[in-house]
């Protein structure tokens, strides 16, 4: 097996794979871009920070289940600055003071107008609430919000979920006209039953 790597920052070779590169000692990986998914180098990634609060369920020694409060987890996210600029380009009018927006902001920047946002589920990070694509999520019951841009990225994850729940509901309807089948099947049997014990019972 090969230890030994390219840096990506300088390119310089080799760079073991266990440590900072030897020439310019910077990381020599770079990151996963989370939009595009190539690699990009720590001196160009922009990151977005997210604070992830999941609960934490144990059970213990007799089974029970405990709920041993929340964990806070900070997941870091890495972009290519173009990838981060296509991503929060919008063109967006506040709603109180009419200014043109041209950049993601979570506020307007000539009112300080609140404008409402949700967290982007492919790339994580915020999008305007009213410019968001929203996605119901019948099987679980709850609506995920995308960058217009971010949907391209998902379509075919989309068409998946879309094949799933055609194809359950094609079930749902099999069953449905088996159960039928059989209802009808069991009536036609007890009546058979009943005409056989009246007919015994005039003989
Ligand atoms: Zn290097
Ligand atoms: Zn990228
Ligand atoms: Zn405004
Ligand atoms: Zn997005």
């Amino acid at each position: 097996m090969n230890n030994y790597i390219t840096c990506i920052e300088c390119g310089h070779y080799p760079v073991s794979i266990i440590s900072l590169c030897p020439k310019c000692s910077k990381n020599p990986y770079g990151h996963i871009c989370r939009f595009c998914n190539a690699k990009v180098t720590d001196s160009e990634a922009i990151l977005s920070k997210e604070n992830i609060r999941s609960q934490c369920m144990r059970y213990d020694f007799y089974g029970e289940l405990h709920n041993d409060g929340y964990i806070e987890e900070v997941k870091v996210y890495h972009y290519h600055q173009r990838c981060f600029n296509d991503i929060n380009t919008i063109e967006y009018i506040c709603h109180s003071c009419s200014s043109l927006h041209t950049k993601f902001s979570n506020s307007c920047l000539n009112c300080g107008q609140i404008f409402s946002y949700e967290i982007c589920d492919f790339c994580r990070l915020l999008v305007i609430k009213e410019l968001a694509v929203k996605v119901e999520i019948d099987l679980l019951d709850e609506i995920k919000y995308f960058h217009p841009i971010c949907t391209g990225k998902i379509r075919r994850k989309l068409e998946a979920l879309a094949d799933y729940k055609a194809r359950l509901d094609e079930e749902r309807k099999q069953k449905e006209v088996e159960e039928s089948i059989k209802k009808q099947r069991r009536e036609q049997r007890k009546l058979r039953n009943l005409i056989w014990i009246l007919y015994g019972f005039f003989l």
